[in-house]
């Protein structure tokens, strides 16, 4: 397909300059906020898929003259918000379908965004938030280096089928187009939150009250909530012989205790 080969070959050929980098990035920043009815500062408070679509469009414009949307074809693109994606903050997909009568495959990509992660970022924990190797200053900055990162992931879903974050082929693209160095981010987990703002991690002994009752038990895991086991004779046996109730709970009700 000719549409493909053209993309493929600036995807492998060309590299963006480091000022021009900043320049259309830094356009596409102010383009969201001006034409966004949910994105209203850059430390935005609401967002809505729609707003990933407009990402996508404004980098496939300046950076790809196009060329993702041709590639795609007819083939969907979703956007999609995600509030369980509490570990990583973006995630591209390549999905296939079979019709069962007619054989035909057809193919479809989704990029889904983690709210939890953004939402946490520039909230109440203070430190730098480096992604991708650079320094965002607010969530805005921080959602684009996360869709930068998704976006690379996609076409290499598009031109190759396959695509690893961790490998050079992946690097060099989003060095190339994005001044990416690194290809972690650094958005502040509900576990890294739950650690430097309350002292509370996975094992830590912490009280709590529920509908005024007060309770003590052991953090078992943090994701969203945490998940606090209490020790009760009516609860469920764990492996250590002892019965537990489950408690889920928000991890500022949490106390803990020595
Ligand atoms: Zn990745």
């Amino acid at each position: 397909m000719l549409m493909e080969m053209e993309l493929q070959q600036t995807i492998e050929r060309e590299r963006v300059a480091p000022e021009t980098i900043t320049a259309r990035t830094r356009s596409i920043y102010d383009e969201t906020l001006r034409h966004s009815k949910y994105l209203e500062a850059g430390n935005f408070k609401s967002i809505h898929p729609a707003d990933l679509e407009r990402l996508f469009d404004l980098y496939d414009e300046r950076f790809f003259a196009g060329g993702c949307r041709q590639a795609l074809g007819s083939a969907p693109l979703r956007f999609r918000l995600s509030k369980r994606m509490t570990q990583s903050a973006g995630k591209a997909t390549r999905l296939q379908h079979r019709d069962r009568r007619t054989k035909e495959v057809t193919t479809e990509y989704e990029i889904a965004v983690s709210t939890t992660l953004l939402f946490q970022t520039f909230h109440d924990v203070d430190r730098p938030i480096v992604m991708s190797g650079i320094e965002c200053r607010d969530r805005l900055e921080s959602l684009q280096r996360i869709f930068e990162h998704e976006l690379v992931h996609l076409i290499e879903f598009m031109l190759w089928k396959n695509s690893s974050c961790s490998a050079p082929r992946f690097q060099s693209i989003a060095n190339r187009f994005f001044s990416h160095t690194e290809h972690t981010h650094q958005l502040i987990t509900p576990r890294e939150r739950a650690l430097t703002k309350f002292g509370v991690k996975a094992g830590s002994r912490v009280s709590f009250r529920v509908d005024g009752q007060h309770y003590v038990g052991v953090v078992n895991r943090i994701t969203k909530r945490a998940t606090v086991l209490v020790e009760d004779s009516r609860g469920i046996r764990y492996t250590d012989g002892k019965r537990y109730a489950k408690f889920y709970v928000p991890v500022g009700l949490l106390k803990p205790v020595e």
